[in-house]
């Protein structure tokens, strides 16, 4: 592009990059969703269509960026952990802190009408809009104990929810009531009040609702592990390889534990 005597302006610009060699993790997470979710009628305390239809943009957003190795979410909220190595936009944090918060909105929003399609559910304004932040984990340790702690979130909150809700919907408590009823409660006690009040045994409950979601590219014929490696540690060509072949993997989602050791041995390479 031409020079002008404007261009001077351009060395105002500040682009922060992000450490290399770090897992970096993009989390994004509805913009008062508590209200959105009271204005669509989501379900309490979990709404499947919701959480397939957040799954569906999380899912479409790993797609379009491959640099992306494994994603978990719960509720509103979505965790995106890229490749320790990636060299995406050669690691500008706003670039690549806005590509997939407006990626990810946009699937949102495109994938809207698959999951709720009844007459009075379209979309109005105020539109769904999510925010986003970047966080940088240096070792393997880290990046596990933060997954580990978003699902301990997921399972705390969703025991006390479905214990809020039950009590509010089947035991004909206030909200107020039930809020008291729970307050200094442990896990044990809220099992314990599922089970003996309403035969509900919170082990049965759906792991899509007690373990949230999880997705990663899943190593087959077309996307064989030992082609997956750091790619720094291989050449530009070999990389490149990589890439192509990580664009077209299947994207596998499992409601399981990321906690204990079982999920990383099963598949070492995501965590390169
Ligand atoms: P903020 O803008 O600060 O994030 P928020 O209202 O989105 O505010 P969150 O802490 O993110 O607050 O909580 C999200 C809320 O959205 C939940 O508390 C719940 O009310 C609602 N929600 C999200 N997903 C679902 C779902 N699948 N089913 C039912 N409710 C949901
Ligand atoms: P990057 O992802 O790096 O931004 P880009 O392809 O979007 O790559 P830009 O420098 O942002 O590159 O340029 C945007 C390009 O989009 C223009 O060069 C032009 O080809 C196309 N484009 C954008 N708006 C219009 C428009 N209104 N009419 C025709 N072409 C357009
Ligand atoms: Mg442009
Ligand atoms: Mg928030
Ligand atoms: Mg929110
Ligand atoms: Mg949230
Ligand atoms: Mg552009």
């Amino acid at each position: 592009m031409a020079n002008s005597k404007y261009e001077y302006v351009r060395e105002f610009e500040e682009n922060p990059t992000l450490l290399p060699n770090t897992f970096i993790v993009v989390r994004v997470d509805g913009r008062g969703f508590h209200k959105f979710a009271n204005k669509h009628g989501f379900q309490k305390p979990n709404d499947r269509r919701a959480l397939d239809l957040m799954n569906a943009a999380a899912e479409a957003t790993m797609r379009e960026i491959s640099d992306i190795s494994i994603a978990y979410g719960v509720s509103d909220e979505y965790s995106f952990v890229f490749d320790r190595a990636t060299s995406l936009f050669d690691r500008r944090t706003s670039k690549i802190l806005t590509t997939v918060v407006s990626t990810f909105t946009s699937y949102y929003v495109y994938h809207w009408p698959t999951f709720f399609s009844g007459e009075d559910q379209g979309l109005s304004p105020p539109l769904p809009s999510f925010d986003g932040r970047v966080v940088l984990y240096p070792s393997t340790k880290n990046i596990r104990d933060y997954l580990s702690w978003r699902q301990v979130d997921c399972h705390i909150n969703n025991l006390y929810n479905t214990t809020f809700w039950t009590l509010v919907e089947r035991g004909k408590l206030s909200n107020r009531e039930a809020e008291e009823r729970l307050k200094g409660t442990v896990s044990a006690d809220k099992n314990e009040i599922l089970f003996s009040q309403f035969g509900i045994n919170y082990n049965n409950e759906p792991e899509l609702f007690k373990k949230g979601s999880v997705l990663y590219r899943v190593v087959s014929e077309s996307f064989p592990i030992h082609l997956i490696q750091r790619p720094d540690t291989i050449s530009k060509t070999q990389a490149e390889k990589q890439r192509k072949l990580r664009q077209k993997a299947t994207i596998q989602k499992e409601h399981v534990d990321i906690i204990q050791d079982a999920f990383w041995e099963a598949n070492p390479y995501l965590l390169l």
